[in-house]
Parts: structure tokens; sequence; C-alpha cells
């Protein structure tokens, strides 16, 4: 699933195909990914940002915006008017000359999510969603007063996006491990050194993952990643093997050396059968 850094670059990518650019027609292929009821027209606007909030891209026209969520497995590219409009494509924009911008998705669990408002409106899902980890708003501070206010595991905190918005498995994974932190551990019971660690981890992992992803040819492959997907290879820093403990049915990465003080952690779906 695309997070804060691969949506940055997306961004930034796709921001000259469509700012200053005429929408000569908006259409969406498949109608479930359209998420609100709309039946206007979009054709004879202008593209004028695209701006991301949370894991949202937003498209920002004259007077409606697209919002779109890509999931798991969506994307987003910049199509030359002499490619054909393949099967996996979920909805379009027409720009001028005929170029596109599409919104792909592959795999049989799709659930890209579209929404088309009004530009004045400020969406619900948008009004929800909480404090942008790259703003100004998240101060040492504050991040101590959303831990101590949340009372949660460090790895649901961080993915909980009503809380920071934009950071999901991937991401999570590798600022725990950069601030040595246990994924399980209280986000209450930080002390304010580990809060510091846990700040500057934020910051560093994003910065970072975007200058990455930047780089890559392939977005999303992630092969810069320092321990998420890397299951019994050795931890960068210690050498100690990399382990894998479930969580909300996905596999998390840590190392028990740097992270957990050597502890084993149980799979979170089995532990009531253990205790
Ligand atoms: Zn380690």
């Amino acid at each position: 699933m695309p997070e804060l850094p691969e949506l940055e670059v997306i961004r930034q990518r796709l921001r000259q195909h469509f700012v200053h650019k005429v929408i000569r027609d908006f259409t969406i292929l498949k109608p479930y990914v359209l998420k609100n009821y709309f039946r206007g027209d979009l054709s004879g606007e202008e593209g004028e940002d695209i701006a991301r909030r949370g894991k949202y891209l937003i498209f920002q026209m004259t007077s409606h915006n697209v919002y779109v969520h890509l999931k798991l497995r969506g994307s987003v590219d910049h199509v030359m008017p002499s490619k054909k409009i393949g099967k996996s494509v979920n909805a379009v924009f027409v720009l001028d000359e005929g170029k596109r911008i599409e919104f792909r998705e592959t795999g049989t669990n799709k659930r890209m999510s579209i929404y088309v408002r009004n530009r004045r409106e400020s969406p619900e899902f948008i009004q929800k969603l909480g404090i942008e980890p790259l703003s100004d708003e998240l101060t040492v501070e504050e991040l101590g007063r959303l831990l101590r206010r949340e009372r949660k595991q460090l790895k649901s905190f961080l993915c909980r996006q009503g809380t920071i918005a934009g950071i999901g498995n991937a991401y999570s994974d590798e600022i725990l491990w950069k601030a040595r932190l246990a994924p399980f551990k209280l986000s209450f019971h930080l002390t304010a050194q580990e809060v510091l660690n846990l700040h500057s981890a934020i910051l560093h992992v994003l910065y970072w993952g975007i200058k990455e992803a930047s780089c890559s040819k392939r977005l999303g492959k992630r092969d810069f990643l320092m321990i998420h997907g890397r299951r019994n290879s050795p931890c960068p820093r210690c050498g100690d093997n990399i382990r894998t403990v479930s969580f909300s049915n996905r596999d998390m990465f840590y190392c028990p050396n740097c992270q957990t003080g050597g502890k084993i952690l149980r799979d979170r779906r089995m532990s009531k059968f253990y205790r």
C-alpha cells in the first residue's frame, strides 16, 4: 500500500501534467470506485494543483476536487494518447491532446476509493484525519501529548490515520526500528527521551522514504527499506535476525536485539490461547 513517501513522489511527478491543463473529460470506468453521488461534468475545468492529505491524493480543479485513496494495489500514471486504456483502469482524466492520467488497480480485492466534491466543501473523511507528520504542527510536545492521549500500542498509534495521517504498516516498522522502540509498547509509557527519539525517527524515516522512493524506477518496490519485508535477514544495525509477528492480519517486522530487549513477540491473534 502506498504511504506518505510514495504518495508524495506520485504527487510531485504528476503535478507537471495536471497543473494549468484543461480537463477534457473525467470518466469513471468502474462505477464501484466512486463513493459519492456525482452526475456532473468536470470537462472544461482547469487543473490547479495536486495536494495530499494523509493517504489521499487531491486533484484540485477550478470548481471541484477529486479525492483518490489508492488503498492496497492502486496506482496512478500519466499516459500518452497512443496507449490503449487497459482493463485495470478504474478512472481517467483526459487532458489536452488526449494525454491521460489513469487510476489503475490490479488484483481481485479492489478497494480504490474516489470522491468528487465541490471545491468549497471540506469532506468529513478529510476532517477526520489526524496531524500531518511533516507539518510544523507535529512538534515533540504535540507528539508527547498525542502519545499520552491515545493509550495505544506504538504500532497501532503510528498507523491510526485519525492521530497521525499518512503512515502505514511499512514505514511504521521502519520508524520503530529507527527509534529502537518495541512495537507493542504502550504509548503512554514512553520516557521523555523516547518521545524525542520517536519524533526524530518519524521525520527522518519519512524524508528518507521520499528521497529513496523518488529515485526508484518502480515506485512501491521499496527495496531500500531496512527491516520491513526482510524476515530472517540480519538487522543492518546489530546483525540479529529480523523477526515478524502478526498484527491486524499483516506481518510486522522488528529486530529483537534493537527493539524488545531480545524478547521474541508472540502473535497477538494467538496470544489469548497461551495466557
Ligand atoms: Zn538490530
